[in-house]
């Protein structure tokens, strides 16, 4: 064993590694894992950080479901602000949706502008997805070669007049683009004509705002996304799953070998629709948060492995555009920004369940580096970035907005108890702190 002084030891009598949990010393050198060793060892370090008793060293979180939205869209939110917010909830690496910021990322030229903005304002590392929109189709491969990770579709309306959404023959067509190159398509799976069939009703009413996302809206764009993935041999990702009916149909298809991944978000797995008050825009998000039953089976689906990842879907927006003084569900804008909370959220209720803490992380931290193939993310092992978050997991809190670093601090967990405390985020070795230390990442090269 190298007996040479590493830049950074971190002690941890609890700290979760690929092999499970184990009490180790972690040696630092040049922003990378150098060593991972039983604790006892004595690795010596020009700095040391010793974990308290209560304490757990967990790799840093990759949250791969985050808008940003600068440029253009900057008073709803921005890189400064999500990336300290994500710093602080233990996130280590987002990755920025194509859409809510002007331009959108769908050419290499929107690209460049973004990365732009992004690059002197980044507390934690940051990816970016790419576009796929009516008319771009050959814009995907030039993307794809400038590094972005994947490209977002929507089925339906997008909210945003400049990101339209793709008809079921522009899903083949560019599902089969992709899958020539290997690219990822992630889909944003609500079916048009469901919705415009369902009931619109506005008003302070959740039930009338459920009413209009029905659960079949999701289940028919994704029986439609999975006869795309099947017949192109494409590869595909649903974003935020809500209706757990839909799982039936995915464990299916991925049997038969249909290239299927599936995430949810923290407020579909920690809220429901009979505890919504009227009015309370802050809960609205599409597709929306459903009854207490469809919840109990997005766990049994994260648990059976049917759903491999949960990310947060931030998707902030400035506070009057939640339409706070009608409270009308349908005015407002949709959308939970919990880029800050994900991991709490997700823990205080994986834990009423008795699911282990080892399983929430690897949901939220391996899995999306697996998704996006971001080899040096999402584990305490030799050779990967030192990203690491220390959480003390008993520790209790009551969600203050005026303590949430993202630029409109609204939050349907305001006042809230939620169990685990982030104390400590670390990027490359580093304390993220008052200098934005973030790069930005390319596919393929991190
Ligand atoms: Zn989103």
């Amino acid at each position: 064993m190298s007996t040479a002084t590493h830049d950074l030891v971190v002690r941890a009598a609890r700290a979760l590694t690929p092999d499970g949990e184990r009490a180790v010393e972690v040696g630092v050198t040049d922003g990378r894992i150098a060593a991972v060793v039983p604790l006892g060892t004595g690795l010596a370090g020009a700095e040391v950080l010793e974990l308290a008793e209560d304490e757990v060293l967990l790799p840093g979180l990759v949250d791969s479901h985050v808008h940003v939205n600068e440029p253009g869209r900057t008073e709803w939110e921005g890189f400064a602000t999500a990336t300290r917010a994500a710093a602080a909830g233990g996130v280590t690496t987002i990755v920025d949706m194509p859409l809510n910021s002007l331009p959108p990322t769908t050419s290499v030229a929107n690209l460049e502008v973004k990365k732009q903005r992004a690059v002197d304002q980044a507390f934690v590392d940051v990816g970016f997805w790419g576009g796929a929109v009516p008319g771009n189709t050959a814009d995907l491969r030039p993307l794809h070669d400038a590094g972005v990770f994947g490209f977002k579709c929507f089925l339906a309306d997008s909210g945003v007049p400049e990101f339209g959404h793709l008809e079921t023959d522009e899903l083949r067509t560019d599902l089969a683009e992709l899958t020539a190159f290997g690219g990822l398509l992630i889909v944003h799976a609500e079916d048009p004509g469901t919705l415009e069939d369902a009931p619109q009703e506005p008003g302070r009413a959740y039930k009338d705002f459920l009413a209009s996302r029905p659960a079949k809206a999701e289940s028919t764009a994704i029986a439609a996304l999975i006869d795309a993935a099947r017949t192109t041999g494409g590869r595909a990702h649903v974003l935020h799953l809500s209706d757990a009916d839909s799982l039936p149909m995915i464990a299916a298809a991925r049997a038969e070998g249909v290239r299927l991944t599936v995430e949810t978000c923290p407020h579909y797995l920690s809220l429901d629709a009979d505890h919504v008050p009227d009015g309370a825009t802050a809960y609205k998000c599409c597709p929306p948060i459903r009854e207490q039953d469809n919840q109990d089976r997005l766990w049994q689906g994260l648990r059976d492995g049917l759903i491999d990842i949960v990310v947060t879907d931030h998707s902030p927006a400035t506070a009057e555009l939640k339409q706070p003084a009608s409270g009308d569900f349908a005015e407002a804008w949709g959308g939970v920004a919990s880029l800050q909370l994900g991991l709490a959220v997700v823990w205080t209720e994986a834990r009423r369940r008795g699911v282990p803490l080892a399983q929430v992380v690897g949901w939220m931290s391996a899995g999306p580096a697996a998704l996006v193939g971001l080899e040096r993310k999402g584990g305490i092992a030799v050779g990967k970035d030192a990203d690491l978050a220390v959480f003390a997991p008993d520790a209790t809190f009551v969600v203050d907005p005026t303590r949430l670093h993202h630029k409109n601090p609204v939050t349907p967990y305001a006042g809230r108890d939620l169990t685990g405390v982030v104390r400590r985020t670390l990027l490359r070795g580093r304390d993220v702190g008052d200098e934005p230390a973030g790069t930005l990442l390319r596919r393929g090269e991190a």
